[in-house]
C-alpha cells in the first residue's frame, strides 16, 4: 500500500523542497517507485528545482476540476514522477480532503511513497498535506527558530504519525543544535543529518537535483543513509561505491542496491 507522506516544517526556508526531492531520487535508488507532490500553492518550486517550468496540468487544475490528477503527473529524467503546482492559493477552498486522499491513493496504488512538498507551519495551506498525508516527516535546520514550532505539533488534533526530523544544513558548529536536543525537545527521533554542502547550492542554480549531478557529495551521501532508513535497508558507502562515483559522476541510480 503507497505511503503518502508529508515533508513539512515549522519554519520557511528550511530544505523541504530539496529534500523531497532529493529523497525521492535516493529512494529510488533502492528501488522505490517515488513520486512527489508540490503542495506548497504560495512557493510552489519543485518544478524550478527540478529545471522543468511550464506545464498543462498541476495541481491547482486538479483542484480546480479542470483536469485529472493522473493528467498533472510528470516523469523527471531520475524518473521521479512530480505533480507541479501553480501560484494559486484560492485553489484550496472547498477541496475535498476524503475524496483527494481516495485520488491520490487511486492514482498511485503501485508507487511505494508519495512525498508531499508543503508549505510552511500549520496555517491553512500545510494544513492540505496534512489532512491527506499518513504520515509526516519535519525537516528543520539546527537552530531554536526552525524547532520551536515542531514542538507544538502533538497538540494538532488528528495529526499523522510523526516518522520524526531531517535535520538539514547542519554545519558541525558547536552553536547548533545537537540532535539529541532536538529530540528532547520535540519528543520525535531525528532521523537523518543532511550536512550544509554547496553542491545541493550549485545544483538547485543550474536547476537540477544534488544527488543526480554528485552522488558522492556529503548531502547526497546523507541523502541516501535516509533513503536507507525509510526503506529499511542497510546502507554502506564502501570505497568502490566512492570510486565508482567519481569516475563516472553522473546518472547511475541503479549502482545502488541495497547491501546484505
Ligand atoms: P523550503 O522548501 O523549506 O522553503 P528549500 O528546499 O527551497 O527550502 O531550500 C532553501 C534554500 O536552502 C535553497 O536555496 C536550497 O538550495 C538551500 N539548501 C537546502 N538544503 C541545503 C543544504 N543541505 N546545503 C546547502 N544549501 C541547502
Ligand atoms: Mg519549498
Amino acid at each position: 500500500m503507497v505511503r503518502i507522506i508529508d515533508i513539512c516544517s515549522g519554519k520557511g526556508g528550511v530544505g523541504k523542497t530539496t529534500v523531497a526531492a532529493n529523497l525521492g531520487v535516493a529512494l529510488q535508488g533502492f528501488g522505490r517507485k517515488i513520486a512527489v507532490i508540490d503542495c506548497n500553492l504560495t512557493t510552489a518550486h519543485l518544478g524550478l528545482y527540478l529545471g522543468i517550468y511550464s506545464f498543462p496540468a498541476t495541481l491547482n487544475s486538479f483542484l480546480r476540476n479542470e483536469s485529472k490528477l493522473e493528467d498533472a503527473v510528470y516523469t523527471h529524467p531520475s524518473g521521479l514522477s512530480i505533480v507541479p503546482a501553480s501560484l494559486q492559493l484560492k485553489d484550496l477552498v472547498n477541496v475535498d480532503i476524503t475524496s483527494m486522499k481516495k485520488t491520490l491513493k487511486h492514482v498511485f496504488y503501485d508507487y511505494d511513497m508519495v512525498l508531499l512538498d508543503s508549505a510552511p507551519g500549520f496555517g491553512r495551506e500545510a494544513m492540505l498535506p496534512l489532512r491527506i498525508s499518513d504520515e509526516v516527516i519535519f525537516v528543520a535546520n539546527p537552530s531554536i527558530p526552525s524547532v520551536v514550532d515542531i514542538a507544538k505539533y502533538s497538540q494538532l488534533p488528528e495529526s499523522p504519525e510523526a516518522i520524526g526530523i531531517i535535520l538539514n544544513r547542519t554545519k558541525g558548529k558547536k552553536y547548533e543544535l545537537t540532535a539529541e536536543e532536538i529530540t528532547q525537545f520535540t519528543e520525535m527521533p531525528v532521523i537523518g543529518i543532511i550536512p550544509e554542502d554547496e553542491n545541493v547550492l550549485k545544483s538547485s542554480n543550474s536547476r537540477e537535483l544534488a544527488i543526480t549531478v554528485k552522488q558522492n557529495s556529503k548531502a547526497s551521501r546523507a541523502f541516501f543513509e535516509v533513503a536507507a532508513t525509510l526503506s529499511g535497508v542497510e546502507y554502506k558507502v564502501t570505497i568502490m561505491d566512492r570510486l565508482a562515483g567519481f569516475f563516472s559522476r553522473k546518472k547511475d541510480y541503479n549502482r545502488l542496491t541495497p547491501s546484505k
